[in-house]
């Protein structure tokens, strides 16, 4: 059996006449950028997420970096980001010339820790980006509360949690600013780059819809500088024809991730994901601790297996970071985590008899 990481082509398969007839229709009108698409998908994706306004980007990156400099982030300021994660957390705040504070994260949900985040906080502290990885809601009502305190803005990196929910709220709605990526991987995937920002507040939301459009609102109506970050009109197209579909496909996330967490508990090599109680972790990726890990990836490669590592870094021990000099023992357990986090095949149209191959394999490497 061959299991690969990911599989589009089935939902293409799918969606193939949807998709067909929405994009000839973008073709026949030709309002490529700022077409009808793009306004009807920002009502569309506020609404299913109860949040009060959503403003499109190129990409995820971008959504950070708008949010960021909507909120005046700027030279000496300082912003707490998760020690594990994607550059994009902690890169969007040094291109706004100020400086990534890395927090740890915990070691069982995988998420920056409230209790690191307190150690971080400095008089220069202008706010935080909490990162829902893996699909796991991170801490968000603690940190939200942290933030009240300190005066801090929050902002919460969904890239990888589209419709992660803590309680009966959604990743994105708690901080000042959610953004979400729709790289063709996540949850909710483009046919080529693109991302959000959520807001509900309005002056906010207004303000990254400028800086995402050179500044304007209006053609030549440009009240500061900005940059060129726009969601093109197919990719809005394309989100549109998923985005019905997101809630099942999420459900099929979370049964499969329920099928290996059951299959994998027996092996005591391995730490199946934990989902944090009273949330909605939408499995994004499902991500193991693996012992000898990199001998299992290969292992599983050798029988068909595909399998990601996410990420083998942690982010202060990269070189892009060399210049903060921190040491891998400053950061123990994001720097433990990047040894042993495995991330394993799913996607919402993989075969439960899939999930079984994989796991019998993991647990006949470790009876080797
Ligand atoms: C994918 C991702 C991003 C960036 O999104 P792009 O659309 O690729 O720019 C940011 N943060 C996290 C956690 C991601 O996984």
């Amino acid at each position: 059996m061959r299991v690969p990481f990911v599989n589009f082509r089935i939902q293409y398969e799918y969606l193939r006449k949807d998709l067909e007839s929405r994009l000839s229709d973008v073709f026949e009108k030709m309002q490529f950028v700022r077409g009808p698409e793009v306004a009807l998908f920002q009502n569309e994706f506020a609404k299913l997420l109860g949040a009060g306004a959503c403003v499109t980007t190129g990409n995820g990156t971008d959504a950070l970096l708008l949010s960021l400099k909507a909120l005046t982030v700027s030279t000496g300021d300082e912003v707490i980001t998760p020690a594990f994660s994607w550059i994009s957390s902690s890169e969007t705040v040094t291109a706004c010339n100020a400086v990534p504070v890395f927090a740890d994260v915990n070691p069982e949900t995988f998420t920056i820790d409230p209790d690191q985040i307190i150690q971080k906080i400095s008089p220069r502290t202008k706010g935080i980006i909490a990162v829902h990885l893996y699909g796991q809601a991170a801490r968000v009502r603690d940190i939200q509360a942290l933030c009240k305190q300190h005066n801090l803005f929050l902002i919460e990196d969904c890239a990888q949690s589209h419709l992660t929910a803590d309680g009966d709220q959604y990743a994105g709605t708690f901080g000042n600013a959610g953004c979400f990526s729709f790289y063709p991987t996540k949850n909710l995937g483009a046919y080529g780059d693109a991302g959000c920002v959520v807001t509900s507040d309005r002056t906010l939301a207004e303000k990254i819809r400028r800086l995402a459009n050179h500044g304007a609102l209006l053609k030549d109506d440009h009240e500061l500088e900005g940059l060129n970050s726009r969601m093109d009109t197919i990719q809005a197209a394309v989100l549109l024809a998923k985005l019905p579909h997101l809630p099942t496909w999420t459900r099929s996330r979370q049964r499969l991730a329920r099928l290996y967490s059951e299959l994998l508990a027996p092996i005591d090599k391995v730490i199946p994901p934990v989902v944090r109680p009273n949330t909605q972790h939408t499995f994004h990726l499902y991500v193991i601790r693996a012992e000898r890990r990199n001998e299992l990836q290969a292992y599983l490669y050798s029988r068909g297996v595909e399998t990601i590592i996410h990420y083998p870094s942690a982010l202060p021990n990269l070189p892009a970071y060399g210049y903060l000099h921190h040491k891998p023992n400053d950061f123990p357990v994001s720097s433990m985590l990047a040894k042993q986090v495995l991330s394993l095949p799913l996607y919402p149209e993989m075969t439960e008899d899939q999930v079984t191959y994989v796991c019998e394999i993991i647990a006949s490497f470790y009876k080797k």
